[in-house]
């Protein structure tokens, strides 16, 4: 069922201190503050899953990986299984993030594979998709985003493809400070909706959670969360700091 979600990217940032104070902080206001209407995601580096789980234990936020194996388990040296982080408390993972893309070439296939471990061990993925700059001034956004959506998600039956998150993050406009305006947030996502719909029909795409990421930030939050395709955000750097991610969350 469509939420309004706004989820913390903390990327490879925050050691075991600055963790434990940033998921605190963010846990005592969004109790004092939220009335629970926006469900608060915080995504902190593997090793700070399980820490950061209990921190928020029977609050209003809940925590996602930033990845996970394409394998259930095995012989696999440093990966982390879906079962293994469901089990230390993560209820989310994101999948396809746009630097896992570019920096380690994961491809659809291997997306694939990580969002069907996510969904049998129970986890709710946030899939990212999202144009680079070229794309996007040689007008190919809709067709990139379609075929990432395409490729790696549009396998799924559509019981499954609705427990899904979808994250629409224009790459030229993540961690640059170039946010999409407000006016093209809506297009992709209204684009993203459709491109659902065409598969699994106008009601389950009605459905889906289509986030924003990009360059969000408190200033121009309220604006693209008024969108009436956007349901929430995806956020970086903002996210770092307690004060503008709950300031973010408070946004709709
Ligand atoms: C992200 O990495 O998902 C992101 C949106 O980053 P930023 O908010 O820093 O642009």
């Amino acid at each position: 069922m469509r939420k309004k979600i706004v989820a913390g990217n903390w990327k490879m940032n925050c050691n075991r201190e600055e963790a434990f104070s940033l998921a605190t902080e963010v846990a005592g206001m969004v109790n004092d503050e939220l009335n629970g209407d926006v469900r608060v995601i915080l995504a902190p580096p593997f090793v700070h899953v399980a820490a950061v789980s209990q921190i928020v234990k029977n609050t209003n936020v809940k925590v996602a990986a930033q990845n996970c194996a394409t394998e259930a388990q095995g012989a696999y040296t440093g990966e982390i299984s879906a079962s293994m982080l469901k089990t230390v408390g993560a209820e989310y993972v994101i999948i396809g993030h746009s630097e896992r893309r570019h920096y380690f070439n994961e491809s659809a296939s291997e997306l694939t594979a990580k969002t069907n471990q996510a969904l049998e061990q129970g986890l709710i993925p946030i899939f990212c998709v999202g144009e680079t700059l070229p794309q996007r001034e040689s007008n190919q956004q809709e067709k990139v985003v379609a075929s990432q959506l395409t490729e790696a998600l549009f396998h799924l039956a559509a019981d499954a493809f609705s427990k899904l998150v979808i994250a629409y993050e224009p790459v030229w406009a993540i961690g640059t400070g170039k946010t999409a305006s407000s006016a093209q947030a809506q297009e992709m996502h209204f684009f993203i909706r459709k491109h659902i719909g065409s598969k699994y029909g106008e009601q389950l795409a009605a459905g889906i959670t289509i986030l924003y990421g990009g360059s969000c930030n408190e200033n121009n939050a309220k604006e693209l969360f008024s969108m009436p395709d956007v349901d929430g955000g995806l956020i970086g750097g903002a996210s770092l700091k307690s004060r503008s991610f709950v300031n973010i969350a408070k946004s709709f």
